[in-house]
């Protein structure tokens, strides 16, 4: 095995204390709710929490696939839960979120993947709060027809989110269960069904990619028609996990970042710590104003 290479100062994550953090804990805990923000060990759960940010991780915590970066278990899921959009609902009005970012595990074993359990989630969370955007990052829907994506767009969700996680020439041993090109499909396909929709994906950087094949994946998200980019960098959340490359310095990810604004995304987050869902309220509500 190669060694790792050391965390560079860049990459530095506060610890969660604020009552902020902790009220926002509680009312998860509250409506046993689980959110990526815990299950991904995301580095930035101090800062979201405090601001009462998080991202809801609808469906179970168990993921039918097994992507190599990914911190979530996989294995058979729980039945859906048919009271967890009501629950999802009353958090985002408590927490009184102006933007909330709805993600779920894979479900491989239902024959819509959950789509109207994520399509029932955004039409209770609009219910009890109309004035909340609403962010959706869905599973790829691989082994459904195309109505499982249709329902979900039918919700219409203010943003559209699907990674892409990494470039193509590393799905097989990062995303050996997804397709690169189905995934790009994915998100043009919800912009032909709803031309009104932002959609949005992203990437994790060093994990093996080459600068080339990063500028590829925009210009494919480009043809696509993705209005929003992220490119965080991959951390890798246990030995188990796949190594990490390289860590790619806050020069490179300022150059990644001016290049994708150059190829026409609306929106970009690329830096050390960007994750999907980091300050995507802030960025949509400026944009928003615009
Ligand atoms: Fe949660 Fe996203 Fe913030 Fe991470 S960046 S803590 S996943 S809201
Ligand atoms: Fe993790 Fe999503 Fe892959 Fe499941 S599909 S292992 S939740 S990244």
């Amino acid at each position: 095995d190669q060694e790792q290479p050391r965390k560079p100062a860049w990459i530095r994550v506060k610890a969660p204390t604020s009552a902020g953090y902790r009220e926002t804990a509680r009312i998860m805990r509250e409506h046993r709710l689980t959110t990526v923000c815990e299950e991904a060990g995301c580095p930035n759960v101090g800062e979201c929490w405090s601001q009462g940010h998080a991202t809801m991780m609808i469906m179970g915590e168990i993921c039918t696939r097994g992507c190599t970066f990914c911190n979530v278990a996989t294995g058979r899921p729980d039945v859906l839960d048919s009271f967890e959009p009501g629950r999802v609902a009353d958090a985002v009005q408590k927490l009184g979120l102006s933007h909330v970012v709805v993600t779920s595990v894979d479900r491989d074993d239902l024959e819509d993947g959950g789509a109207e359990h994520f399509a029932m989630t955004i039409r209770a969370i609009r219910r009890r709060s109309p004035a909340t955007t609403i962010e959706v990052l869905v599973p790829d829907f691989l082994r459904c027809g195309p109505a499982a994506l249709e329902t979900v767009v039918a919700a219409q969700p203010d943003v559209f989110n699907h990674n892409l996680e990494t470039v193509p020439g590393l799905y097989p041993e990062v995303r050996p269960g997804a397709r690169y090109f189905h995934s790009l499909r994915l998100l043009q396909r919800v912009k032909e069904l709803w031309p009104q929709a932002f959609t949005k994906s992203g990437i994790m950087v060093g994990l093996g990619e080459d600068r080339q094949a990063v500028h590829q994946v925009m210009d494919d998200m480009r043809a696509a028609d993705v209005d929003f980019l992220t490119i965080g960098q991959y951390l890798q959340p246990s030995p188990k996990h796949h190594r990490v490359d390289r860590f790619v310095t806050p020069d490179e990810f300022t150059a990644y970042e001016t290049a994708a604004r150059g190829k026409g995304f609306l929106m970009v987050s690329a830096s050390p710590l960007t994750r999907s869902s980091y300050h995507a309220g802030d960025d949509f509500a400026r944009l928003r104003a615009a």
